[in-house]
């Protein structure tokens, strides 16, 4: 399974990525978590994207695309849930170029829906949650750059909905709902479709014939003309079933006959 979650920074694409996981046995590929990694062993694209994330600023494009290109090649990488990338149209299609080189293709594109007011709030608290942790709390998860953030997700993150809405991938789920609740929500978008009969298709092989039987307007099912005349019609040749069924009465009262004049 590969999977996109988008949605602001807070909006809880970590926490849905990690369950996801979870359940269906792919891996979390958070260029997030990747660029921290990079930048806390100071590897060259680590140094290059330092000062760009302590702005809450975007990396540019072609490093990120770089990183998830290396990634997806990876053995492990077979499903995945990108969380964090792609987040700006370019890289969405660089991500649909790195696809079908490869010859993959997503199943699901979700969106998490939050209002954008409670965001910073949220942030506070899982700063607050993981200070009480002794965590260690991310240089960009303060008031000031989280401002930062958010601006970067309106002007250019926010355009990748409306780029996989065009390709009528996108589904939303309601994020502000409990973390249980956005689980569920993932989960139903997630199970596979019933299958769709197409318009005007029979049912089953029954309805298709009580569907002839009825007239054109769909009425009841004329009744059949009488071929003979009244009263001389010939008695239906019951089924074998019911055949063998007055086999077995007539016999039974046969004994009963014999019974009774016995006594
Ligand atoms: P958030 O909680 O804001 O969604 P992330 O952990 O996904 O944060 O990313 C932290 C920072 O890493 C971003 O503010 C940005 O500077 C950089 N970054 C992560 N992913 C990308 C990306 N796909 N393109 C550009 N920059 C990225």
């Amino acid at each position: 399974m590969r999977l996109i979650l988008l949605g602001p920074p807070g909006a809880g694409k970590g926490t849905q990525a990690q369950r996801l996981i979870a359940k269906h046995g792919i891996v979390q590929l958070s260029t997030g978590d990747m660029l921290r990694a990079a930048v806390a062993a100071g590897t060259p694209v680590g140094l290059r994207a330092k000062s760009i994330m302590d702005r809450g600023e975007l990396v540019p494009d072609e490093v990120v695309v770089a990183i998830i290109a290396d990634r997806i090649d990876q053995p492990d990488a077979r499903g995945f849930v990108l969380d964090g990338f792609p987040r700006t149209v370019p890289q969405a299609q660089a991500l649909d170029r790195l696809l079908a080189e490869r010859g993959l293709k997503l199943d699901a594109v979700i969106e998490l829906k939050v209002d954008e007011g409670i965001l910073l709030k949220r942030i506070e608290k899982r700063v607050a949650e993981m200070a009480a942790r002794g965590e260690k709390i991310r240089a960009d998860d303060n008031p000031e750059v989280l401002k930062g953030r958010l601006s970067a997700y309106r002007a250019q993150t926010a355009p990748v909905t409306g780029y996989y809405a065009d390709k009528g991938m996108l589904r939303a789920v309601d994020g502000m709902a409990a973390i249980d609740e956005v689980t569920a929500g993932i989960d139903r978008l997630l199970r596979p479709a019933k299958a769709v009969r197409p318009k005007g298709a029979a049912k089953s092989r029954r309805r298709k014939f009580k569907t002839a039987k009825r007239g054109k307007r769909g009425g009841r099912a004329k009744k059949a003309k009488r071929t003979t005349p009244k009263g001389s019609a010939r008695r239906q040749r019951p089924s074998r079933v019911k055949r063998s069924a007055n086999k077995a009465g007539k016999r039974k009262n046969r004994t009963r006959r014999r019974l009774t004049k016995a006594r």
